[in-house]
Order: C-alpha cells, then sequence, then structure tokens
C-alpha cells in the first residue's frame, strides 16, 4: 500500500479532520468572544458523505492509521451521531484507530452511542478545577458538564481519556499540582499544553510558560519519572506512588517536528501538512463532491500538499505573526 511520506522521510498515518469551525466555547487562548475570525457558512464545509469518500482514500490506499475529530467542537455538528455511523463499516473493515478531541460540554449524552461506534479514544479539554475560573476562561458556565464527561469517559472503559491542560500564566498556572491531586485517582492521563499562538488570541510571552517550568512547579510536590513516549510528541511522565501518567506537549519550546506524522484537515477541506503552516489555497471539497474525479486524482492531491511540508514549523515569534491560522478553522 501507498503511505504518506514526506520529502524528508515522515511516514504520515495520523490524520486529523476538524468536522466543524465554529464552537460552544469562547475560551480566551483559542476562540476569544471578541475575535475577529471569520466563519465559513455551513455550506463549504464538508458534507459526510465528502468526509466518507475522504476517510476511505486515507484508511484503505494511504495507510493512514488513525484518524482524530475535532473542530471547533465537533460534536456541536448536526446529526454526529449519524455521521459515526456512516464510518462505522469503514472501521470495523479497516481497524483503524478513531480519536475525538472535545470540550465534553455535549458528550455526556452520546457518549454511549460513540462507544459503540467504534471511537477509542478521547481527549477533553479541561483548563481549571474551578467552576468560576471555568466560566472566566471558556465564556460559558458548563464546568459540571464536563467534569461529568470526564467521569463517564473513564466509567465506561475506552481506550484511553486524557484531559488536556492548556496552561496559561497567571490564569491557570497555579493549578498544576492540584490537576495532578485531582486527577491521580482517575484512570486519565493529562496532558499539559503549552500555550501557543494563533491568529487572534493575543498571545504574548508574558503569559507562556515552558514545558520545564510547568514540570518544575509540579515537582514542588510530587516526584516525576520520565518513561518512553509513544509517539514522541509528548514528554511523558509517571507520577511516583500513584497509578497517573502525565504528558507535556512542548510546541512552543521545544519542537518535537522530526517525528511529526500528521496532516490536518480544515472543516471546509483544505490540507494542512503542519499546525502552522498555511492550508492548501485549493480545498478537496471540490474534487470529493464530484462522482467524476478519481480516487487517483484526490490521492495525488494530497502527495503533492504533503511534498510542500517544510522539516519544522518557525518560533513562537513568527508564529504571531501569521495570518487567518486560527484553530477554530485548523482543528486543533
Ligand atoms: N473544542 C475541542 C476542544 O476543546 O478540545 C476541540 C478543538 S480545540 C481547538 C483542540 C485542542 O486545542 C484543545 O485541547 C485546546 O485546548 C487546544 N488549544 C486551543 N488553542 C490553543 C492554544 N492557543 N494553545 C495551545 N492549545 C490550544
Amino acid at each position: 500500500m501507498m503511505k504518506l511520506t514526506d520529502k524528508f522521510g515522515r511516514v504520515h498515518d495520523y490524520v486529523r479532520i476538524s468536522l466543524i469551525d465554529k464552537c460552544n466555547l469562547n475560551c480566551i487562548y483559542c476562540n476569544p468572544s471578541n475575535s475577529l475570525v471569520r466563519y465559513e457558512a455551513n455550506s463549504s464545509i464538508l458534507s459526510y458523505e465528502e468526509l466518507y469518500r475522504l476517510i476511505s482514500i486515507f484508511v484503505k490506499d494511504l495507510g493512514v492509521k488513525k484518524i482524530r475529530f475535532t473542530g471547533g467542537e465537533p460534536l456541536i455538528r448536526k446529526d454526529v451521531i449519524k455521521f459515526f455511523e456512516m464510518i462505522y463499516p469503514l472501521k470495523k473493515q479497516y481497524g483503524f484507530e478513531i480519536g475525538i478531541t472535545t470540550n465534553g460540554a455535549q458528550l455526556t449524552d452520546k457518549i454511549e452511542s460513540l462507544k459503540s461506534l467504534g471511537v477509542d479514544k478521547l481527549n477533553i479539554s479541561l483548563d481549571t478545577l474551578n467552576s468560576r475560573k471555568f466560566i472566566a476562561i471558556t465564556g460559558k458556565d458548563l464546568f459540571y458538564r464536563t467534569v461529568t464527561a470526564i467521569e463517564k469517559a473513564v466509567a465506561l472503559n475506552f481506550k484511553a481519556v486524557k484531559v488536556n491542560m492548556v496552561v496559561v500564566k497567571n490564569i491557570n498556572d497555579e493549578e498544576l499540582t492540584d490537576f495532578v491531586e485531582y486527577f491521580k485517582s482517575y484512570p486519565v492521563e493529562l496532558r499539559f499544553i503549552e500555550y501557543m499562538p494563533f491568529t487572534g488570541n493575543q498571545w504574548d510571552d508574558s503569559k507562556f510558560l515552558s514545558w520545564k517550568e510547568m514540570k518544575a512547579r509540579i515537582e514542588e510536590k510530587f516526584v516525576l519519572n520520565e518513561i518512553e513516549s509513544d509517539g514522541k510528541v509528548s514528554k511523558d511522565f509517571l507520577v511516583e506512588g500513584e497509578n497517573l501518567k502525565l504528558g507535556f506537549i512542548s510546541s512552543i519550546s521545544d519542537h518535537f517536528c522530526d517525528s511529526c506524522n500528521r496532516l490536518r484537515i480544515t472543516a471546509t477541506g483544505k490540507i494542512k501538512n503542519c499546525l502552522f503552516a498555511n492550508p492548501s489555497e485549493l480545498s478537496l471539497k471540490s474534487l470529493l463532491s464530484g462522482e467524476s474525479t478519481s480516487d487517483e486524482t484526490i490521492i495525488n492531491f494530497i502527495l503533492n500538499s504533503l511534498n510542500s511540508k517544510r522539516m519544522k514549523h518557525p518560533g513562537a515569534n513568527e508564529l504571531t505573526k501569521l495570518n487567518q491560522n486560527n484553530m477554530m478553522s485548523i482543528g486543533g
């Protein structure tokens, strides 16, 4: 089978697809309520039929082993369960792994269906354990919904449940050890993410905490023992004396581009070969909707886009200057 290999020999077997470029939360670091970023009209996002075709090409012809659905908030897309029903036969036939990244606010009533439709892994975003601060960070009073969703995910025995915390200095960095304390009895993995600059999110150095600083804060209270990281994307540790694994995502202070195996598809069907690259000029949408377009043409389009992938993304200062690079449309 053909593989998605770039110029530097990196094999891409992991695709992240944004299901929608809208969110029900206004997280200050991602989708601030005063953001000027415009979203596409619904009609320009990939339809479920187009997504089905794209996914089948990835898993059947291009050796993709893992697909993660994200957004925006993937679970606010209309009839999202029907979409997972549509792709379930593909999952059964080709055996790829399915993950979802979600803020959890709309998860609880869908979680059993998602589990029975082959979703393996859930990443749930939670940046604070304080319900009032949750409102300050997200603009919505939905803390308990997210926490309930985490509880339910744990009870349903997904292959993995990760809790993602974006750490922003003077906003939630004081809660690092609280997170470890709170989750140490849960079978979840904690992931502390460095705050990244995106268009309109008012990133600046003074709000940034590197993974090493986060680790040092946690080590004031806990002993961390380094372990081999699965995908080499995070720096992983076990908390001594506890059953808790935690990882740091160091995209800014120590990028992990040399082991990058990811390709991203925006909600409108553009290919992003790096979180910080310009998306492909053309969208896959017109190709996927045209019945006369062969799979080979679509495969060539994907390969061409991968071919322009850079060895590594620029540093934080360059990233702050990028236009129209917002998490909502990319799919984080
Ligand atoms: N709505 C979903 C959620 O909240 O998980 C999925 C989309 S969200 C863009 C995906 C991930 O990107 C979340 O874990 C979120 O916390 C993270 N994220 C968003 N903006 C970020 C930023 N500026 N720096 C680091 N991580 C960010």
